[in-house]
């Protein structure tokens, strides 16, 4: 079946969590066993499972990624925005979910992100079932 496109609004920096698009995605497909692959089209953004529960993880998150990938007067990339590149490829733009009988075999403190290092602007993912 065709993925489905969700469009999302997203602030300057932060992590979105998109965990119920995906549930619902699985659900309506009616497919009760397989993977879903949650894939975002950006190069300063991306995907990525972590805690649901406490808020502070995802402040924390985007507070190490800042100490890891600071921007950097030696950064060449004229659009200014490599540190966002960095924080893209260290958090990968897919992520593979299995489901079974139509639920996610997501523990029960995962959620699955959005997560945006350049915003803010208007963004679209992508969400593909495949039965299997
Ligand atoms: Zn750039």
């Amino acid at each position: 079946m065709e993925a489905k496109k969700f469009t999302i609004h997203t602030p300057r920096e932060d992590f979105i969590n998109i965990t119920r698009s995906v549930r619902e995605t699985v659900e309506q497909s009616g497919a009760q066993s397989g993977i879903v692959v949650v894939w975002c089209a950006h190069t300063t953004a991306g995907i990525t499972v972590n805690e649901n529960a406490d808020p502070d993880v995802v402040t924390d998150m985007l507070y190490g990624l800042e100490q890891a990938y600071p921007d950097r007067r030696e950064f060449r990339h004229m659009e200014g925005n490599s540190a966002a590149h960095l924080k893209s490829s260290a958090m990968g733009v897919s992520k593979t979910i299995p489901f079974e009988q139509g639920k996610l075999l997501l523990g029960i403190w995962q959620g699955i992100y959005f997560c945006e290092f350049d915003g803010p602007r208007t963004r679209q993912y992508y969400v593909k079932v495949i039965e299997g």
